[in-house]
């Protein structure tokens, strides 16, 4: 009698604590429906989730291209690839993706947990987003930054433009706090969808214009006061000189995405456009630039 192949299986990865974030993102974002993230002991995660087995290879092909240029230096990540079956493994996806407390007032949850599951939070703005196909569950430092920032920001009426919208999740909470009008825009079509419906499930879809595109769709619309852009470095260089243009004088441009390597390079082009004024927020590796622009 032939064993019955599994159609799935199951990749196990062996990272550094701090690389964690990153290849669990990019999987997220990029190639797989999701991770299941545990303690491997000795500053090591385990970051585990399965693929059809016709996709293993070129998935993991793909991951190592991406893990070597961003941590140049590093070797491969240790893994291990075994048969899986498909109803354990949605099983403990399901019990594993859980909600994220990014402060004392955010909470962003997937729907199936309740809020009356996560113990210990009372803030005021809880966010629903599904992990799926889109970047930004709040799990990731940069969104955890920007949260932060656009929560203690936004003032009642204002116009936020959210460049890089992924799942919404920036632009959602704008909207909880007050925004007037907030106008989202990503260039990959399946963010610009997912955030349609992320939307309607958060109830501000009356406040949200979402489109496909960068910031060009929105040289021609009032000025925005506060820009939001969690991005990589290069994209925010070739999109500042429009960041800049679609704000008010005065106004307030927050940019993250960005590594602490790259603090000079930013500086460098903004004081090459005139702008002077800026504070720096750190968690992790990561950066936020809050901008303030001359009046
Ligand atoms: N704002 C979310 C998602 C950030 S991920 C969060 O903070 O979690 C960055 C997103 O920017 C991705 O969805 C990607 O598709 C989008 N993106 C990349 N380059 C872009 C560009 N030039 N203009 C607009 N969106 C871009």
């Amino acid at each position: 009698m032939t064993a019955i192949e599994s159609p799935l299986h199951f990749v196990r990865l062996i990272v550094p604590s701090d690389h964690s974030d990153i290849v669990s993102d990019y999987l997220i974002g990029d190639l797989i429906e999701g991770v299941e993230i545990r303690d491997g002991g000795k500053s090591k995660i385990e970051v585990c989730f399965y693929l059809p087995r016709t996709e293993t290879e070129n998935t993991l092909e793909k991951l190592d291209q991406y893990y070597s240029e961003f941590f140049p230096g590093e070797t491969q990540l240790e893994r291990e690839i075994a048969e899986y079956d498909q109803r354990d493994w949605q099983k403990e996806y399901l019990k594993s993706a859980r909600a994220v407390v990014v402060s004392e007032n955010i909470l962003v949850r997937p729907s199936w947990v309740p809020r009356t599951e996560v113990s210990g939070f009372s803030g005021d703005i809880v966010i629903i987003i599904d992990p799926g196909m889109a970047f930004g569950t709040g799990a990731h430092a940069t969104t955890q930054l920007a949260m932060v920032v656009v929560y203690n920001s936004i003032r009642s009426g204002e116009r936020v433009a959210d460049i890089g919208c992924g799942s919404l999740i920036l632009s959602i909470l704008a909207a909880m706090r007050g925004a007037s009008f907030v106008k989202a825009v990503d260039i990959d079509q399946l963010a610009v969808e997912i955030s349609a419906e992320n939307a309607r499930t958060n109830s501000v879809n009356d406040k949200i214009t979402i489109e496909r595109g960068s910031t060009d769709l929105l040289l021609d619309d009032e000025p925005y006061d506060i820009l939001v852009g969690n991005l990589l470095r290069e994209i925010i260089l070739v999109e500042l000189d429009n960041m800049i243009k679609v704000t008010r004088p005065g106004g307030r441009l927050l940019l993250t995405g960005l590594l602490e390597t790259d603090e000079e390079a930013l500086e460098e082009a903004l004081r090459a456009r005139g702008v002077s004024e800026w504070s720096i927020v750190h968690q992790d590796e990561w950066i936020l630039f809050d901008i303030v622009l001359p009046a």
